[in-house]
């Protein structure tokens, strides 16, 4: 299937809210000028630079979304036109995202990034300190920065079961967080488990190598 056919399949399979980020790391302009073209504007990327020079090339209707471990040095870069950043990994990183957002004099919207998998390397509060962040009200103190919910990454495995699990436990947290505060966005799911996370609530999948293929590093 040609990516066009693929973007057209994915969407097809999304109840609104849910709504597909097309993860385009890596690969070039003309792959995302295809997605583009088939209806698709959701673009994430998980580099700095590249971010910027895809965002400088292509259409300006595009919405940019960073979706990988951001440097709290790098923030400066990308806030000038990201649209949602989904991996706010530490309060460090939220405090610099606010002051370079209000240089700007700009809202950015934010998501927490949850680690529930079990490997290391990934990043991110637990769900303790995720609650405590929303419920001591420290967040009210970030008058730039408006964070609209959580992103997750399950573990790397085909036990279903246990990304299930981990899902669930986030949607969890998302679900109650929403009773109380004025949050809207659950980022879960990519080309190996996206339909479980579609089911366990997610509005934000973030496809790319079903999309795109695979990624050349
Ligand atoms: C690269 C990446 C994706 C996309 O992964 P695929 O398995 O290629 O769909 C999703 N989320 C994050 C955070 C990523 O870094």
């Amino acid at each position: 299937m040609s990516i066009s056919e693929k973007i057209k399949e994915i969407n097809g399979q999304l109840l609104p809210p849910a709504k597909l980020v097309a993860v385009s790391k890596f690969h070039p302009a003309e792959a995302i000028m295809e997605a583009y073209n088939a209806g698709q504007r959701l673009f994430g990327e998980s580099r700095e630079p590249e971010l910027i020079s895809k965002f400088n090339a292509l259409p300006k209707d595009i919405e940019w979304h960073f979706i990988g471990h951001l440097q709290t040095n790098k923030v400066k870069m990308i806030v000038p036109f990201v649209k949602l950043i989904h991996s706010v990994d530490s309060v460090r990183l939220l405090a610099e995202i606010n002051k370079q957002a209000g240089k700007l004099g700009r809202m950015v919207d934010c998501l927490m990034e949850l680690h529930v998998a079990k490997e290391e390397s990934k990043y991110g509060f637990t769900i303790d300190e995720a609650e405590d962040l929303f419920c001591s009200g420290a967040l009210a103190g970030y008058a730039n920065v408006r964070v609209r919910g959580l992103m997750a990454m399950a573990t790397n495995s085909e036990d279903m079961d246990l990304v299930r699990s981990e899902f669930h436990a986030v949607s969890s947290l998302f679900n109650r967080l929403k009773e109380k505060y004025n949050i809207d966005t659950l980022s879960m799911g990519m080309t190996a488990d996206w339909k479980v996370a579609v089911e366990e609530g997610s509005t934000l999948i973030r496809i790319g190598s079903y999309i795109f293929g695979e990624r050349n590093y």
